[in-house]
């Protein structure tokens, strides 16, 4: 069994949602199992900001598939959710980043884990965080720093912390 983090982001189309049908579908993917979520999170768009803001949350996820395997699947459910790649950074129904993979190192033109952009984002860091505490999973340490030192440096204006953590499976979804 390997533990995947897995960040997740949408703003069109009743984003909540669509967090939270994605929290449910993670669970029922093939040899994956949703072990705990954190709250969601209303957050300001980063890059192009004429756009709605965005709902997001991170979810651990028990898995016995490979990284590859894994985000395949990732990928398939943001096809489900008929994401279109219109612009970077720009709207999105559904976005779904393999964050961390154990404490696996992967640079493969298709994934980078950690997440190269993960350390620099508070509306990943800080859901994380809520996780990993609230789930009591094992302390994350990027890049030779933990996440509350990481997450320190950034601006958390723009993050809003909406509902009460699920820290016990899909029941709380
Ligand atoms: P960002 O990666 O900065 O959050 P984004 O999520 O908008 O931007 P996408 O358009 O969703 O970017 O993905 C672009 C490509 O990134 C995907 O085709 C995927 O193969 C690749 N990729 C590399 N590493 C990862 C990862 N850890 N998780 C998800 N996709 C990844
Ligand atoms: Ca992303
Ligand atoms: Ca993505």
């Amino acid at each position: 069994m390997s533990l995947a983090y897995i960040g997740l982001g949408s703003n069109l189309d009743d984003p909540e949602g669509h967090v939270r049908q994605a929290l449910r579908e993670l669970d029922g993917l093939p040899l994956c199992q949703l072990v705990a979520h954190s709250s969601l999170y209303a957050t300001r768009p980063i890059g192009p900001q004429d756009q709605p803001d965005f709902i997001n949350a991170v979810a651990a996820l028990e898995t016995k598939l490979s990284p590859l395997a894994l985000l395949d699947q990732l990928q398939g459910l943001e096809q489900r959710h008929r994401r279109q790649r219109l612009r970077h950074w720009g709207p999105r129904t559904l976005d779904l980043d393999l964050l961390l993979y154990n404490q696996d190192t992967i640079m493969r033109p298709r994934l980078r884990v950690p997440h190269p952009h993960m350390h620099e984002r508070a509306f990943v860091l800080a859901p994380l965080e809520e996780l990993v505490s609230a789930a009591q999973l094992e302390p994350i340490v990027l890049y030779q720093q933990s996440l509350a030192e990481w997450l320190k440096h950034l601006e958390q204006n723009g993050i809003q912390r909406l509902s009460d953590p699920g820290v016990t499976t899909t029941a709380t979804v």
